[in-house]
């Protein structure tokens, strides 16, 4: 390894690059880490942390309106969208700080530039240096598309942009119909804004359960979001103050933001991948075995940019696993099946395992526990909204193989009842387990009826 000049080259600080060179640093690597950007990547620059404080402040809109029934009297609430937007700059500021000495602490080197491969151990600096490594980590991450070149699409912004608006728009056009345009519809609704989302499919978050995809769009329209389905934005003209987005079907929509939110793309482009015989996959990210290592034997790509299942959690995981591979002596693999996910949507989304759609094509036996009400906290402050809760069993085996929950604290139910999934808990555990009450939560030990059982039948 005393040929190269570092150990381990990692492209990019994100959530997989910063743990991965953080880690092979303990196990006694000379890393050196580049960022183009800011260090903390996606997830705390423009991504999970900036957007859930968003969310934060959008639910106090639902808490104001609630309080009367609980007897509050308020005086009328106001919102400035300048003061939350500084004080969230701030707060990422602080965790970008934390990240960058968190891998000073480690000794990782780390070069604020742009880095690409000149081959498989060569990396090329911008400023015009190059680095040999033994080993490369490619974390490099993902950028949103906005997708079609559409006339005006330059006046569309990315979820890049919305963090930084200068004001908080009076009527906001989305156009996608994934969780990020879901959550940004919810977060600019709850602030104040007028909001239409477009989303060419048939219903909102494709590869969710198709309950939780009705339910959601239900009481977002309950929230006065228009929801258009089966159509999209075909061309955006900037008019005097606003644009005007023509839809296919002839519809106009007047707003003062347009907001794309149909897709991310693995970042792969121009950053040398051919020069060091690192080949793209079929889902567009770069190609990798079990152990995250791409076709050149010495260069490994963790997290979004191998557009496997792209969230935080997984990139640190597989980050991890690989600095433990290559650098801890421990062949490490990341388990990709039951992760949890939410949508943090108004309601929020949480969910793990299958959807009763993917159980009934793979099982023999599906049975389907359902439970939707009106939660306790609506009562008194008379708000016209459902929990939905879900369980998807394997009928022969008892096993509860999915969980799906739509409503005030889902994603933190679920990532409990992701443990008991984990670890193959049957329905009769969930039945053993004592009820919590008075919660939401409790329905998921407390479902008794089944909603539907199915059988699949042989040609099936
Ligand atoms: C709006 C939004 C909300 C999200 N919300 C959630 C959420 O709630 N929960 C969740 O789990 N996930 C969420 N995600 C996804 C999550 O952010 C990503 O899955 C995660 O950040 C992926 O980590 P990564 O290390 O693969 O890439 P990234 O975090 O994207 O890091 C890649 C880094 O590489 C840098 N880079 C790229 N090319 C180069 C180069 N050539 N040289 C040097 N540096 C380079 C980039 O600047 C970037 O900092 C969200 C994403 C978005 C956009």
């Amino acid at each position: 390894m005393s040929d190269y000049d570092v150990d381990l080259f990692v492209i990019g600080g994100g959530s997989g690059g910063v743990r991965a060179a953080r880690i092979a640093a303990q196990h006694g690597a000379r890393v050196m880490l580049a960022e183009e950007y800011r260090l903390g990547g996606t997830c705390v620059i423009r991504g999970c942390v900036p957007k859930k404080l968003l969310v934060y402040a959008s639910r106090f809109r639902g808490e104001f309106e609630d309080a009367a029934g609980y007897g509050w009297t308020l005086a009328q609430p106001s919102f400035d969208w300048p003061t939350l937007i500084a004080n969230k700059d701030t707060e990422i500021a602080r965790l970008e700080r934390a990240y960058t000495a968190t891998l000073e602490k480690a000794g990782v080197a780390v070069v604020k530039n742009r880095a690409v491969l000149a081959d498989g151990h060569t990396i090329k600096l911008g400023d015009g240096t190059s680095v040999r490594a033994a080993y490369v980590l490619i974390a490099t991450g993902g950028a949103p598309s906005l997708g079609d070149q559409i006339p005006g699409i330059e006046h569309a912004i990315s979820s890049n942009e919305a963090f930084h608006l200068r004001e908080l728009p009076r009527r906001v056009l989305i156009q996608g119909g994934g969780y990020i345009a879901v959550e940004f519809a919810g977060i600019f609704s709850g602030l104040g804004s007028h909001v239409t989302l477009v989303y060419r499919g048939e219903n909102i978050l494709r590869g969710f359960d198709d309950d939780v995809r009705h339910h959601l769009r239900v009481e977002m329209e309950k929230h006065g979001i228009n929801v258009i389905t089966g159509c999209k934005v075909a061309a955006i003209e900037c008019g005097t103050g606003h644009f005007s987005a023509r839809l296919t079907g002839g519809n106009q929509i007047t707003a003062d933001c347009v907001m794309f939110a149909v897709g991310r793309m693995p970042n792969v482009a121009k950053l040398g991948l051919q020069e060091a015989g690192v080949q793209i996959g079929k889902n567009g990210g770069i190609a990798v075995d079990e152990y995250s290592r791409t076709s050149s034997a010495n260069v490994y790509a963790v997290g979004d940019v191998t557009n496997r299942v792209n969230l935080t959690p997984v990139a640190i995981r597989e980050g991890h696993a690989f600095a433990d591979t290559v650098f801890g002596g421990k062949p490490t693999v990341v388990d990709h099946t039951n992760v949890p996910t939410a949508v943090f949507s108004d309601p929020e989304v949480g969910a793990v395992g299958l959807t009763e759609a993917q159980a009934r094509a793979r099982l023999v036996q599906t049975d389907v526990y359902k439970a939707m009400f009106k939660p306790l906290k609506a009562t008194l402050s008379g708000r016209d909204t459902a929990v939905l809760l879900k369980l998807v069993v394997d009928g022969h085996s008892g096993r509860v193989v999915g969980c799906h929950v739509v409503g005030e604290g889902a994603a933190e139910m679920v990532q409990l009842a992701a443990v008991a999934i984990k670890m193959r808990a049957t329905k009769a555990d969930f039945d053993a387990t004592m009820a919590l009450h008075p919660t939401s939560a409790e329905e998921l030990v407390t479902m008794r009826n089944k909603s539907g059982s199915y059988v699949r039948a042989a040609a099936e």
